[in-house]
């Protein structure tokens, strides 16, 4: 009867098991809202905070499905920091995310035209500007002094956030991780000819938002 009693449970968990793998590999599923996507990252990152992630191995079917093609739900420009993998923190899988990082989660052409060719081509919804906690290259530029080598354009395109960041009460270096995500997402609004026309269309949202390293959770920023 006990035996009984956990295959019963079993067969339950392996169904519920595949179906969340099926759902979790949205990178073979079609785009949806702006909304929808932000949602996910939140139900997401709070699977992760939790301790209890879909994470799960590809079926046989979804690694022929994501040879396809890709349909991510979400561009997100992180910082390259080893401690914040977007896919990770927002519990996804391949296919779903469209990551761009460098220190800093900085703005540049590369950067800002590997975010047009997700939202022209990809039709992403949502862009995520994603600055964390601890971040080594903002609490250089807040430091101040020379940066070697290239870490100095960095440290330069931190320059305005830092300078604003030092104005507010509080911390500088968090003050500054948010002003710098908010600047970014501001700016990328702002990025003509197709972002700008996108998020005018209402086809793409753009948000900041900055994860916390000791917690784990991603605060959206307003
Ligand atoms: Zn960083």
């Amino acid at each position: 009867m006990g035996g009984l009693f956990l295959a019963g449970v079993s067969l339950v968990a392996a169904l519920l098991y595949g179906f969340a793998a099926i759902s979790f590999a949205s990178g073979t599923a079609p785009v949806g809202s702006a909304d929808a996507a932000l949602a996910r990252l939140i139900d997401g990152n709070k699977r992760f905070v939790t301790g209890s992630p879909n994470r799960v191995s590809l079926s046989a079917q979804q690694w022929t499905e994501l040879a396809k093609g890709q349909h991510p739900q979400a561009i997100i420009l992180a910082c390259a920091d080893s401690r914040l993998s977007p896919e990770i923190i927002f519990d996804q899988g391949l296919g779903d995310l469209f990551v761009i990082r460098n220190a800093g989660n900085l703005l540049d052409d590369h950067v800002i035209g590997s975010i047009e060719y997700a939202v022209e081509h990809l039709h992403v919804p949502l862009i995520v500007v994603l600055g964390h906690t601890q971040c080594g290259a903002v609490t250089a530029a807040v430091a101040g002094g020379e940066a070697p080598g290239h870490l100095k354009s960095i440290v330069e395109s931190l320059s305005d956030a830092v300078a604003m960041a030092k104005k507010k009460p509080g911390d500088p270096v968090d003050n500054a991780v948010r002003i710098n995500a908010k600047q970014e997402a501001n700016a990328l609004t702002q990025s003509e000819p197709i972002v700008a026309e996108a998020v005018k269309s209402g086809s793409v949202k753009v948000v900041a938002a900055k994860y916390d390293i000791a917690t784990g959770q991603v605060e959206f920023l307003k």
